[in-house]
């Protein structure tokens, strides 16, 4: 699929403040520093669709991007991170757990993991919690160029196992780098495929 068109549209709080719309959602979440708005502007091939943030945790809004006037490209905050306040990340986890389990026109979640690293608890409770609420997800594992090719193929790999020991069935996987633009294309087809479908 080629991008012809990538514009901001709102940030909402919550679900209830949502935009009303038709158009099928694709939602990119993980760690705070991932990548994922590294990975957002190249998808979009854009250098600043969605910033590229220095302190973690900053953004905490749900973000709505209409991709080609067809489909919704939404951003939601990162998760995993201490310097939030208690109080604060308890809202915008409610946020996020809501609109993932609600959210009626949300057809999959990318969930980003990054490849530099062998298996993160926190990673694999997300993806048993997508799993658990039948909510279709696929993963893209991130900045493939920062390790050799060997050790980002063994961290996959014990990511995937680790997770079929919780979850049923082995999901799509994607792999990323911003840097040599890897990742693109697949990831837009798949996208296209689900529309398709
Ligand atoms: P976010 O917090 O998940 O949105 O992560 P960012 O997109 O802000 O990226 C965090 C840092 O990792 C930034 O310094 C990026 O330039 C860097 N980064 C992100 N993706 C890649 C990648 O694929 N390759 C490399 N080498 N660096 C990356």
């Amino acid at each position: 699929m080629k991008i012809t068109s990538a514009n901001f549209l709102t940030s909402s709080p919550d679900l209830e403040r949502c935009p009303e719309s038709e158009l099928q959602e694709f939602a990119f979440i993980g760690r705070s520093n991932v990548g994922k708005s590294s990975l957002i502007n190249l998808l979009a091939g854009r250098k600043d669709l969605a910033k590229v943030s220095s302190t973690p945790g900053a953004t905490r809004l749900i973000n709505f991007f209409v991709m080609n006037q067809g489909w919704m490209l939404v951003d939601l905050p990162g998760y995993g991170y201490a310097k939030v306040k208690k109080d604060s990340r308890q809202q915008f986890q409610r946020a996020v757990s809501d609109y993932l389990a609600q959210r009626e026109q949300l057809s999959c979640v990318f969930v980003l993991v990054d490849s530099r690293l062998t298996p993160q608890a926190i990673d694999l409770d997300f993806c048993d919690w997508l799993a658990v609420g039948g909510i279709p997800f696929v993963l893209i594992f991130t900045k493939t160029d920062k390790s050799k090719a060997g050790k980002v193929k063994a961290n996959v790999e014990k990511f995937l196992e680790a997770l079929s020991e919780r979850v049923e069935g082995e999901p799509r996987y994607f792999m990323s780098s911003t840097k040599t633009g890897k990742g693109r294309g697949e990831i837009l087809d798949f996208v296209d495929q689900v529309l398709k479908a």
